[in-house]
């Protein structure tokens, strides 16, 4: 399962002094126990960027950038995790263990070879593009505005309509049938004959953020071909649902201008990025998966959708729109006229109206409400209610509590219903989705608990707090916007695991990274361990006291038996006594 064994991780973190590490790419200065220097990741003036060699991490003040010796070089390099242990690894003389042995070596080994026959193919296709052969595509790649320089970039190509021919090329060049087969440029007739599976297709490789291609996806070129678009099958190397097309070449920039244009296929990136939008990345496909919307969430914090009006109300890009609002991502539609798409709509209209539409974008959100209020009159209560019933699980999806209120503001404006009792409504139906509202994107400072930040602190500076950590119970850490981070630190500290804020580090995402490293930089922390674990159980207490209530009330009200509601009082008399015991 894991990439790498924990060993070698360690090993590699021991030996990585992230101090030499930064270095490599910022200049530092001591200052007491940790260092400084200028911010890589945002542009200052005075260093608000720190690193503490002891405790392993990098944080910045400035733009809360953070996390351990992998997550530096992975922002700085824009890599993955994988391949930042391996620039690491290298730097510092340690040989990869990329696998255990056994059957793990064999499945690496052939990943290697799935990687290579990808590569070698595209290669072929775009020679075969460039070629002879490749005039009729070359024109209908021209028809369509693309320019040589883009289709370079993009590694376009062509495969021959023939039979077999790209098998017996990649046959020649020592690949295995049986290889060739597991990458799904071939398939296997009923017959048992092996045949190319792209024949007479504009070819477009389809790459991993680190560039190397894993897949493709063929164009067909006559109209009476079909399907309009073949794709390869998912194999050991690609899986449609965590690829996002063209991230390895817009990455980059996707960081540095912090969002993304999110665009449907192939060519409509393709006449994005020529005109010069360059955040841009396609979804290729119906529906965005949380995988894909986790891969944008390591570049990008804003996404504009372009899509086509029609579609981004409905189906599955509302579907892709609302995952992105749930994880966390602040969402801009850019609606095209009716019926068009990025690619036609830059053809027509040419590249400075359409920067203008993404410059000109609104708050998906915001659109969401207009287009459900559309034609309906609030003059009557029902239409109110029945409006505010279908935005209701939507404002849920929300999962920061001001966005949520701002919402409900704009939909309480809209409908003409009271502010406070919109407000009131979607944090019930926020609380009925619990899991929307766990750690793991985005809290800010603002909402997380000085108890836990406490105890996170503590972790890093304070002996004791992984203790202390230990005595709160899984209730306890139900409603905290940081439960995923101190169920973490807890489990290892379970296990037994030394230094565990460096294995805290490696075991978060970026998101969760920032914000540890933010509070394990602050100079001192807001309350002794032992204190924060009581204040996190009393108010778990307080929680299910309110609870309790709420059930005696109701059955008063329902006239529920008296026993039932002496046995409930009698529960809330425990909790209320141990409350008070906490607070001595
Ligand atoms: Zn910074």
């Amino acid at each position: 399962m894991a990439l790498f064994p924990p060993s070698f991780i360690d090993d590699l973190r021991a030996r990585a002094d992230i101090v030499q590490v930064v270095q490599d790419y910022v200049p530092l200065k001591k200052a007491g126990n940790t260092w400084k220097g200028l911010c890589p990741f945002h542009g200052e003036k005075t260093p608000s960027f720190t690193v503490n060699p002891d405790k392993g991490f990098f944080y910045c003040f400035g733009c809360q950038a953070g996390g351990d010796v992998f997550k530096f070089v992975e922002l700085q390099e824009k890599l993955g995790f994988p391949d930042a242990v391996r620039l690491l690894a290298n730097k510092f003389g340690m040989a990869v263990p990329e696998s255990s042995g056994g059957e793990d070596g064999g499945d690496a080994q052939e990943r290697e070879a799935l990687l290579k026959v990808h590569e070698v193919a595209s290669r072929r296709f775009a020679e075969q593009l460039a070629g002879p052969a490749g005039t009729r595509a070359r024109q209908q790649l021209s028809a369509r505005g693309m320019a040589r320089e883009t289709i370079e970039r993009l590694g376009l190509g062509y495969a021959l309509p023939s039979r077999d021919a790209l098998k017996a090329w990649l046959v020649k060049e020592g690949f295995e049938p049986r290889l060739l087969l597991r990458s799904g440029l071939v398939v296997e007739r009923e017959t048992g004959e092996i045949v190319d599976r792209f024949r007479g297709r504009l070819m477009i490789p389809i790459c991993r953020d680190s560039g190397s291609v894993v897949a493709f996806g063929g164009r067909a070129m006559e109209a009476d071909q079909q399907p309009k678009y073949l794709n390869s099958p998912e194999t050991p190397v690609y899986s449609k649902g965590r690829t996002l097309y063209g991230l390895n070449l817009t990455k980059a920039d996707i960081r540095r201008l912090g969002y993304a244009v999110l665009v449907e296929g192939y060519f409509d990136f393709a006449q994005a990025l020529q005109a010069g939008v360059v955040a841009v990345v396609a979804s290729c496909g119906t529906a965005l998966t949380a995988q894909q919307s986790h891969l944008l969430r390591r570049f990008a914090s804003r996404v504009v959708l372009s899509y086509d009006p029609d579609a981004a109300g409905q189906g599955a890009a509302e579907r892709s729109s609302l995952l992105l609002v749930a994880e966390g991502f602040q969402v801009n539609v850019a609606l095209l006229p009716p019926g068009d798409d990025p690619d036609g709509f830059i053809r027509k209209q040419g590249v400075g109206p359409y920067v203008e539409l993404i410059r000109s974008s609104r708050p998906y959100l915001e659109y969401l409400i207009d287009r459900a209020a559309e034609g309906r009159d609030f003059g009557q209560d029902e239409t109110r209610r029945e409006f505010l019933n279908r935005m209701l699980p939507i404002a849920a999806q929300i999962p920061d509590a001001a966005s949520r209120d701002q919402f409900g503001d704009r939909l309480a404006h809209k409908a003409r219903i009271t502010e406070d009792v919109v407000r009131a409504e979607i944090r019930k139906a926020a609380v009925d989705r619990k899991p929307a509202l766990t750690a793991r994107e985005l809290p800010s400072f603002g909402q997380i608990r000085p108890a836990e930040r406490g105890l996170i602190w503590g972790l890093f500076q304070d002996e004791g707090a992984a203790e202390a950590l230990a005595a709160l119970e899984d209730a306890d850490l139900e409603t905290l916007l940081t439960r995923r981070i101190l169920e973490v630190a807890r489990g290892l500290h379970r296990e037994g695991v030394v230094d565990v804020p460096s294995a805290l580090l490696a075991r978060l995402n970026v998101e969760e990274a920032r914000l540890v490293t933010g509070i394990a930089a602050m100079p001192s922390g807001p309350a002794p361990p032992q204190e924060c674990v009581a204040t996190l159980r009393r108010l778990r207490f307080e929680r299910e006291r309110t609870e309790l209530q709420r059930q005696i009330d109701r059955l008063q009200s329902d006239g529920g038996s008296e026993a039932a509601i002496a046995a409930l009082s009698r529960q809330k008399m425990e909790l209320i006594r141990r409350i008070a015991q906490l607070s001595a």
